[in-house]
């Protein structure tokens, strides 16, 4: 069929809106009627090939939430017409090793995510799209999507609180939840506070962590950082961050820390500012290459400190989403007010713009910005 999608026509920052052909679902795909797609940072990434480098016209958009269209033969978890949110996480087989052990995944039975692999989109030039950072292209009116990636959206969830569950909230909220295991009153400090770290202040929240510190250069992140539940902030650009992290906990350190920026440097101080017995827990990365740990000595971990890390908050995608939309549904957590601006999918060069600037979670609105929510 023929839909509009946004595309940059060469690798880099540049994305442009066009007519092009979707090749129909294979057998376990859905077709989604895109209604909204959330904008990550790793969308800017892969876009400008700092994900990986890939030759053609690249799509991208990976926090997606609609309706799905279309339904291959052997789809058996969704209908046409359902709410679903589409992430880059997979459902697991449940029947594998790691599924049975709780780690979905690693699931051996469903295709991992493949990145800079040819899209189902055709150009009117005949170009084959590249499908940048996700198995699904969201900056589109439709795409196609394995059902493992869907979960359905209650009736009352909107679809912008459904895209935004989908990624970015999941990797902070999911970490603290799922890898670091918080007991109340344990004590906690998050470095870098854009959305994933405000998510991880979320997580640590809800678990009754105290204090909760908040650690970044930029005092706007930390005044956001309070608003979600951080106790105690610290700008390393004003005072010796770990020392300041160890006067706020009696001298110990945290019993948990979280790292959800790229940046080795970062990764040794938070290091230093968790207890001896605490765990560190690492979501914020860059290339391979530049993050080795190698100055950690064995003494530290000798005392009990740990070092682990998460990826798309090592979610159960159909155990943990639906807990998530009640915790919104209660008010328990706030993704409202992580939403910055909302944009058409004709706006979506500004939208990715104003998202590299700092937003901390933009909308795309595919078919327009609905009057209630503008
Ligand atoms: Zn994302
Ligand atoms: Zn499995």
């Amino acid at each position: 069929m023929k839909c509009r999608i946004a595309l940059a026509p060469r690798m880099g920052r540049e994305v442009v809106v066009e007519e092009v052909e979707l090749a129909e679902p294979s057998e376990y795909e859905v077709r989604l009627k895109v209604e909204t797609c959330t904008i990550c940072h790793s969308d800017i990434h892969a876009f400008t090939g700092e994900h990986g480098e890939y030759e053609g016209p690249g799509t991208a958009g990976h926090e997606i939430a609609g309706i799905v269209d279309k339904v291959g033969a052997k789809v058996t978890y969704v209908k046409v017409g359902d709410r679903v949110l589409c992430s880059e996480v997979r459902q697991g087989c449940g029947q594998c090793e790691p599924c049975m052990k709780g780690h979905p995944w690693f699931c051996e039975n469903i295709p991992p995510m493949s990145f800079r692999v040819a899209s189902p989109y055709t150009r009117s030039n005949g170009e084959v799209c590249i499908q940048t950072c996700s198995g699904a292209s969201g900056f589109a009116e439709y795409t196609n999507a394995h059902e493992a990636m869907l979960v359905k959206l209650d009736d009352d969830i909107p679809f912008e609180i459904g895209s935004a569950l989908a990624c970015g909230f999941m990797s902070g909220f999911g970490a603290v939840l799922n890898r670091c295991q918080i007991k109340p009153g344990e004590s906690f400090a998050v470095v870098g506070c854009g959305g994933v770290g405000l998510s991880a202040i979320q997580g640590a929240r809800v678990s009754g962590a105290i204090p909760i510190i908040a650690v970044d250069t930029m005092d706007s992140k930390l005044e956001a950082a309070v608003k979600f539940g951080a106790t105690h902030t610290v700008n390393p650009k004003k005072c010796d961050a770990v020392a300041e992290v160890k006067r706020i906990t009696n001298g110990y350190g945290v019993d948990h820390s979280v790292v959800a920026v790229a940046g080795k440097g970062l990764k040794k101080s938070t290091f230093e500012m968790t207890a001896m017995y605490g765990k560190m827990t690492i979501i914020g990365h860059e290339h391979p290459r530049n993050e080795f740990l190698g100055d950690i000595s064995a003494m530290d971990l000798l005392t009990g400190k740990s070092v682990t890390g998460s990826v798309m908050g090592a979610v159960n995608l159909r155990r943990d989403i639906p807990k998530y939309m009640d915790m919104y549904r209660r008010g328990v957590i706030d993704i409202d007010s992580m939403l910055t601006h909302r944009f058409s999918l004709d706006q979506i060069q500004e939208a990715l713009d104003d998202s590299e600037r700092g937003a901390l979670k933009n909308v795309v609105y595919i078919w327009g910005i609905p009057e209630e929510v503008k």
